[in-house]
């Protein structure tokens, strides 16, 4: 007999009208194996493990339940738009959890979709484990993002350069409605489907904005707010997402669909990870102006319901888009006051953090480590600390300081809590996965271990916080 598991769906995203998806069955794994499995997550969704098998959790079976469909939507992709959809991805339902949430779930890699392209559908098991690695830790973090429940072999090769192990991760979100849903229903040009998905994206992310004068102006000033704290912790942890076309950005302002994403080593804001990303337009320092292009993108979609006169609502959407910057940097330099211990706020706290960039753009710095030297003084301070770059620039530190109030362990609590002993380092990241595609899953496990905790300042970090040789170029490669 099944076990329940503990599966309790209502796919409420499926009675949009039926041009938001297509009804899809993924496709069976030959012979599924379970290698990574969340239970604290599983838990936390009400979910059982002895009926998470491997069958399950791969697709091959479908949970009570479950009725898997490709969800449509088109995007902006480097710039030029595109009609997409799920090409390799399958919502399986929303689970409602026993804390009263409700959270989609999605199979990812179980088979090509009526919006495939001409792609297989299918995913290698390095880049699901990358996402598994990488998402956990962002939550770990602190920072709203997709997750991953499990990976699961399928037994199949997958065909790619070479022929690679096929998995399928099991993710979960707080919906995957993303900006790119808004295009694809604003390019087919049929008002009363945008105002039905903009009223569902209401109901499911911004319930408040239901009862405002406006709740379509509140649903952009809702998406703007949500984005533009999130960018803010992206940069505030060196977090490089790698592809923020607008299909891969959300409207509840969560990390989704990490592909060649990586954290910096050095400080540069020039970053670029992405071997397909060659003009370097998603580099780390451009990553807020592209949000807020993304951004122009859905305010765009949502013109037709901003107002009757369409040259009030491009003022309503203008007026919005403006605060973008604003509230951007609010959020960065809250953030930064935050890592460099400062309680109160000066007028000259922003120049006193990008002076500091400044130096560590100079001296080469790894980003991490230099903002976890100046939180834990037991360490080893980086070479170039003791170059009067920096020695001058930590004067004026310490004066502004000291002349705040607060307690020296209040000031030290809120830098252990605002700047991570661990991220997780491209080099190791590829390490482990490197090991578990020869089948040891021991560094895998490790890594996540640490990862799970990531403002410990624990000895067992220690091994974890080397940074990269930087002789060696760090690139990641999308789509495999
Ligand atoms: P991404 O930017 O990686 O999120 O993906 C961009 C688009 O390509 C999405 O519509 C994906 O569903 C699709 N896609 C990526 N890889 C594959 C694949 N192997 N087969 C089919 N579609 C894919
Ligand atoms: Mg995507």
């Amino acid at each position: 007999m099944k076990t329940s598991a503990g599966w309790k769906f209502d796919n409420t995203y499926r009675r949009l009208p039926e041009a938001f998806f297509a009804e899809e069955i993924p496709e069976e794994s030959a012979a599924p194996e379970t290698v990574l499995l969340n239970l604290s997550l599983a838990a936390s969704l009400g979910l059982q493990e002895d009926g998470l098998t491997a069958a399950v959790l791969s697709g091959s079976e479908l949970p009570e339940g479950a009725e898997p469909i490709a969800e449509a939507y088109a995007g902006h992709q480097f710039g030029n738009f595109t009609m997409l959809g799920d090409g390799r991805a399958l919502l399986l339902g929303e689970q409602l959890t026993p804390d009263g949430g409700r959270v989609d779930i999605g199979l990812k890699g179980s088979g090509p979709t009526a919006f495939s392209r001409g792609g297989d559908g299918l995913a290698a098991l390095g880049p699901m484990i990358r996402e598994y690695i990488i998402s956990e830790a962002m939550q770990a973090l602190g920072i709203p993002t997709s997750r991953s429940l499990a990976v699961t072999l399928t037994g199949h090769g997958v065909q790619r350069e070479s022929v690679l192990q096929g998995a399928v991760l099991l993710r979960t979100a707080s919906s995957f409605l993303r900006v790119g849903t808004f295009q694809y229903a604003a390019a087919r040009q049929v008002d009363e489907d945008l105002k039905e998905l903009a009223d569902y994206a209401i109901a499911r992310h911004y319930p408040e904005a239901a009862a405002a004068d406006n709740p379509y102006e509140q649903l952009l000033v809702g998406v703007i707010g949500r984005q533009a704290s999130l960018i803010a912790k992206w940069q505030l942890t060196g977090f490089v997402h790698g592809v923020m076309n607008t299909d891969n950005m959300t409207i509840s302002g969560e990390t989704i669909d990490y592909g060649p994403c990586a954290f910096l080593d050095v400080y540069d804001p020039d970053t670029v990870f992405s071997s397909i990303d060659r003009h370097g337009r998603y580099k780390y320092g451009n990553q807020p102006g592209i949000a807020s292009w993304n951004l122009a993108r859905f305010a765009e979609t949502l013109l037709p319901l901003l107002a009757d006169d369409r040259e009030a609502a491009i003022r309503i959407a203008e007026r919005q888009l403006a605060r973008f910057g604003t509230l951007f940097e609010r959020e960065w330099l809250q953030g930064m006051r935050a890592k460099l211990g400062l309680l109160d706020e000066q007028p000259d706290d922003e120049a006193l953090a990008k002076e500091l960039l400044l130096v560590m753009k100079e001296s080469q710095a790894d980003f991490t480590n230099t903002f976890r030297a100046l939180t834990d003084s037991a360490m080893e301070p980086p070479a170039w600390f003791a170059l009067p770059p920096f020695r001058e620039w930590r004067n004026k530190w310490e004066a502004r300081r000291s002349q705040q109030p607060a307690a020296e362990e209040a000031i030290r609590n809120r830098m252990r809590t605002s700047n991570p002993s661990v991220i997780p380092r491209n080099h190791q990241v590829e390490a482990a996965i490197a090991a578990a595609e020869q089948g040891d899953w021991q560094p895998v496990h490790a890594l996540n271990r640490v990862l799970a905790d990531p403002y410990a300042y624990s000895a067992d970090q220690e091994p974890f916080t080397a940074a990269a040789d930087p002789s060696v170029p760090y690139r990641t490669y999308c789509g495999t």
